[in-house]
């Protein structure tokens, strides 16, 4: 690593009190989808503490800001995000289930974290562009509602991504790797019946039932799923039933459904196929059908490229050194998870044998943090969703992991919430802000990259502009 590029990352070393307070912050006040009031505030502030220009509102999102350095090109975006999860309160350090609050929010999927390691990136290059008088702007994206609400989805519909030259990001994890994998795209939808209530017994016949129609649309959908592909997902939830009383014909009711499969095309087809089955439903009990169409991610377009400069920069920055009650802390986590999902076992599968052979000792340990997984070429859709993917569609855009919590520790859990202010998050996060500040200094200083990486995504997307997958007019909704 060069001195002007090791000095710039050292930015991230004399603010990390300031950027884990900042997570630590966020954590303490978790928000969920278009909510992030707080987070957003807090945020904003250190921005504009650190001279960053602050664009708010984003695509007339509340939530949604930006803060950029720098002038002209190449643009650089680095994406953050710090909304929490309803239902997953739970005390910092505390090894058993202990809510702070019965039924309220907590950061089960470390987005404290995210926002704030890409803060810190972004300073550590604003000191690059400072100390080098390099051409280049970097823009720090603070992107609300990943969870649920498709927060990128809305931005990248609008515009608000079309400027950059490429985008890197990160995600907490328990393993140190650069994310190779795509994601599922997904649809959702609601779909409302309207009929007429009547006596049930009294006057039946005048009565035309939406819970029949939604009856017969879920059966419709259940018939429907063995003419899909293999990897699609067709979940709903009846989110109206009508009402508790049997004696009434229900006139409203309605069903929730969320489409997922591997490529967006792909959801489109099989979406168009249930709204066929929502007409269908409403003709065959006289009811009337209205759509709402709530929101819909793209899946993620890897770009190998951008990935090769992340995994330099993840092998040549200093790993964080953890000491012995860093590790019992692990350890204390990593034995209330009852069933281990083998992250790390996994992620051997898709390694040359060699390779896998030589990091098989660390299965079993209560920490991944203290080695780097060599790149994979596996591109797979892992079977969730993220709104990362409509960005990456706009704009080269690639990931890390870095260990922010400890080994096996499952997505969506206490456990996660619980290790959200520890040592080892807070180094984990520092870590990852340096890796991603890395990256963006070597592509500002190699156009010939980003070229490299714009004609592979211009490739993958079959040499076609991005169509949002959210139709005009739809705004962001707060479903959780
Ligand atoms: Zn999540
Ligand atoms: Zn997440």
């Amino acid at each position: 690593m060069n001195e002007t590029k090791t000095l710039a990352l050292t930015a991230v070393d004399s603010s990390a009190d300031e950027l884990n307070q900042l997570s630590d912050r966020i954590w303490e006040s978790p928000e969920t989808c278009y909510t992030e009031t707080t987070a957003t505030k807090l945020q904003i502030e250190f921005l504009r503490e650190h001279s960053f220009t602050v664009e708010e509102n984003l695509g007339d999102i509340p939530t949604a800001f930006s803060g950029s350095f720098g002038s002209g090109s190449p643009v650089i975006g680095i994406l953050g995000e710090f909304d929490a999860l309803s239902g997953l309160s739970q005390e910092a350090g505390v090894m058993e289930l202990r809510p702070i609050e019965t039924g309220g929010n907590g950061h089960g999927c470390g987005h404290q974290l995210l926002g704030t390691a890409s803060i810190g990136a972004a300073l550590a290059v604003k000191k690059y562009l400072e100390t080098t008088g390099a051409s280049g702007t970097v823009i720090y994206y603070g992107c609300p509602a990943e969870e649920g609400g498709a927060g990128k989805g809305f931005m990248a519909r609008d515009g608000v991504f079309d400027g950059l030259d490429c985008a890197v990001t990160w995600h907490p994890g328990d393993l140190n790797r650069t994310s190779t994998t795509s994601s599922l795209a997904n649809i959702v939808a609601r779909y409302k019946f309207h009929g007429c209530s009547a006596h049930a017994a009294g006057a039946p016949h005048l009565g035309r039932s939406a819970l029949d129609a939604v009856t017969l649309m879920n059966v419709g959908a259940q018939f429907l799923r063995e003419h899909v592909i293999q990897e699609a997902r067709i979940h709903y939830a009846v989110t109206d039933t009508g009402g508790v009383s049997p004696n009434v014909v229900q006139a409203d009711a309605e069903v929730l459904y969320m489409m997922r499969a591997p490529q967006i095309d792909q959801v489109r087809e099989i979406y168009a196929r249930v709204h066929d089955i929502a007409r269908g439903a409403a003709l065959m009990t006289g009811t009337e059908m209205e759509e709402i169409f709530v929101k819909a991610t793209s899946n993620i377009v890897p770009n190998r490229a951008i990935e090769e400069v992340l995994q330099k920069n993840l092998e040549a920055v200093p790993l964080p050194e953890f000491d012995e009650v860093e590790m019992a802390f692990a350890k204390g986590f990593y034995d209330t998870v009852a069933v281990k999902g083998g992250s790390l076992k996994k992620a051997l599968k898709h390694l040359k044998p060699e390779q896998a052979m030589e990091l098989e000792k660390h299965i079993g340990e209560p920490y991944y943090g203290t080695f780097i997984l060599p790149m994979s070429d596996n591109e797979e859709a892992s079977p969730g969703s993220s709104d990362v993917g409509d960005v990456s569609w706009v704009t080269p855009t690639a990931q890390i992991n870095t260990a922010t919590w400890a080994a096996e520790t499952p997505g969506h859990s206490w456990q996660i919430v619980a290790q959200g202010k520890s040592s080892i998050a807070h180094k984990a996060q520092l870590f990852a802000a340096k890796v991603m500040a890395g990256t963006v200094i070597d592509l500002l200083n190699e156009p010939e990259t980003i070229e490299k990486a714009k004609k592979e995504l211009d490739y993958r997307r079959g040499h076609k502009p991005f169509e949002s997958p959210i139709p005009k007019g739809v705004r962001p909704s707060t479903l959780k």
